[in-house]
């Protein structure tokens, strides 16, 4: 917890394309945990990975933030004391713990070029190892600083050789942590590759910057999908060496929301004809348009209740609730561990039950509104 036990929360999202619905039920209930406790709930944009960059993804993250109500306290809008919100802002800050690290004997650079990568996948590729990884196996037979004399890292470094900064996973030992949902998870180091922390154009991979960044944003608690599950080893490691577990924030990973076929995806929703965006997103290279909630005429209201109840329950039946119930009513206690299902059929009386609750006065608004999206 940072000094001040302030509840700070954060959403992080890589600015690549359309918002799923479990990316803003992520936002909800940080943003719900963040109200309770009288917190703030900050928007980090999570940019480094420059060649997944698509134009116009981070206005639209605002715009369906807005139309849900669920507004950011601290982010590239409204800075609070921890700008810049966009992480290529903050390229500079990342290198310093990068060289600590291996300072430190916990990473080291790595000179594998492409090709070389390529053969050490080809060569070590057995029934039982399919997709050999750079890991404890593999590390000391490749060209890194680990393998080459001081001289020669020197050496590469100075005539420009491109190179990462990877982290040295353990081995064989057991990292462990707290989920406030999911209770004691343990993971086995030898299992993990020596994931790239620092690339060759200087910018951090995510595993680095989230770690670096909820410190430095004095992040309290870390709430995120569960598809983020398998990285946290990385990261507890990450802040072990670098801040101290006592300062890691408290974890938690919100369950998966399914669809008909496993984990509810955008393909679904245009097979079955639902929307799984919050707002209608057009992919500016393939021109393919993904329907929104709001666009499919749901109102904001709905579409918070529906989420709110994907994965979560008050223990009650009751399961119409405004924002402000919710904010009353949410512990992370009560949120499962277990998978979602999402029905769309829920989703529509969901839309139903608030449409009724409106006046006619503001029905008639809301129509226009909607007409007018349409001409
Ligand atoms: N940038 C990650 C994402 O795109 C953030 C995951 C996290 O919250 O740690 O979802």
């Amino acid at each position: 917890m940072n000094t001040e036990n302030r509840v700070r929360v954060r959403f992080a999202p890589s600015p690549t394309g359309g918002l799923h619905l479990g990316g803003v039920r992520t936002v909800l209930f940080n943003y719900l945990y963040a109200k309770k406790h009288g917190g703030d709930f900050i928007l980090r944009i999570e940019d480094t990975d420059q060649a997944r960059f698509v134009p116009g993804a981070e206005e639209y993250i605002f715009d369906c933030l807005k139309w849900c109500g669920l507004n950011p306290d601290e982010s590239v809008r409204n800075e609070g004391h921890y700008g810049p919100y966009r992480q290529s802002e903050r390229k500079e800050k990342y290198r310093l713990y990068a060289e600590e690290l291996i300072a430190e004997g916990h990473a080291y650079y790595a000179f594998d070029t492409p090709e070389e990568l390529d053969e050490m996948r080809r060569k070590y590729k057995t029934d039982e190892n399919p997709q050999p990884q750079y890991d404890h196996k593999v590390r000391m037979r490749m060209k890194n600083s680990l393998t080459l004399s001081g001289e020669d890292v020197h050496e590469l470094i100075r005539s420009n050789t491109p190179y990462v900064i990877r982290i040295k996973m353990p081995e064989n030992e057991t990292v462990s942590f707290n989920d406030m949902i999911r209770g004691e998870v343990s993971f086995n180091t030898s299992l993990v590759d020596d994931k790239v922390l620092l690339k060759a154009d200087e910018m951090p991979t995510y595993h680095l910057a989230v770690v670096v960044d909820d410190h430095l944003m004095k992040i309290s608690h870390a709430f995120r999908g569960e598809e983020w599950l398998p990285s946290a080893p990385v990261h507890i490691l990450l802040w072990k060496y670098l801040f101290g577990l006592d300062k890691m924030p408290k974890w938690a990973h919100f369950p998966l929301i399914l669809g008909p076929n496993g984990k509810l995806s955008k393909r679904d929703g245009l097979k079955y004809g639902f929307p799984v965006f919050a707002m209608n997103w057009t992919d500016a290279k393939t021109g393919e348009l993904t329907e929104g909630f709001k666009e499919k005429g749901f109102l904001p209201e709905a579409f918070i209740n529906l989420l709110a109840l994907l994965g979560w329950n008050d223990g009650t039946e009751q399961e119409v609730f405004s924002i402000e119930e919710l904010i009353h009513e949410f512990s992370m206690g009560r949120v499962h561990s277990a998978g979602a299902k999402f029905d769309y059929e829920k989703a529509k009386w969901f839309n139903h039950e608030w449409i009724k609750k409106l006046d006619a006065g503001s029905l008639k608004e809301r129509v226009l509104e909607a007409l007018e999206a349409k001409m």
